[in-house]
């Protein structure tokens, strides 16, 4: 990895957050040089604390931490997005259990082809039947267990 790190300097003349490698260049909101004395509010190592600094250091302080709590929540929701899709994949294949409570192959495979999975039925089941959340009860038949 690399050591990068940004700083959110805040412009002496506006007041206004941006981020900056390094503690000089030009104000993006006024186009203020900035001086030795630009105040560097915060030091992040990576592009998305960057975003989030920078627009925390713009929203007024009573507004603060909401902001903050939405965006870590963001944050988190995208860096487990294979997990989210999963489930958005197993809430499908649960619609289409028949009425004994099972999923067929031809089932399966009519929701792998709606969401563009490329995988097939038996690698997906079986990923499914390796996490407990079907259980194999024929050739191409399938209970769910949740
Ligand atoms: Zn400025």
């Amino acid at each position: 990895m690399s050591e990068t790190t940004w700083l959110v300097l805040r412009c002496t003349n506006c007041g206004q957050c941006s981020g900056h490698r390094l503690a000089k260049g030009r104000c993006p909101h006024c186009g203020q040089s900035f001086s030795r004395e630009v105040e560097v509010v915060a030091t992040v190592s990576s592009t998305d604390a960057l975003q989030m600094e920078v627009a925390l250091a713009n929203t007024p302080e009573p507004l603060r931490a909401e902001l903050r709590e939405r965006m870590e929540r963001g944050l988190k929701r995208s860096a487990r997005e294979p997990d989210t899709s999963a489930n958005a994949l197993f809430g499908m294949l649960r619609q289409v259990v028949n009425d004994v409570g099972e999923l067929t192959a031809d089932a399966v495979l009519g929701v792998l082809q709606r969401k563009g999975v490329e995988q097939s039925v038996d690698e997906v089941m079986a990923q499914a039947e390796g996490e407990g959340l079907v259980l194999r009860c024929g050739p191409g038949r399938w209970m769910l267990l949740e």
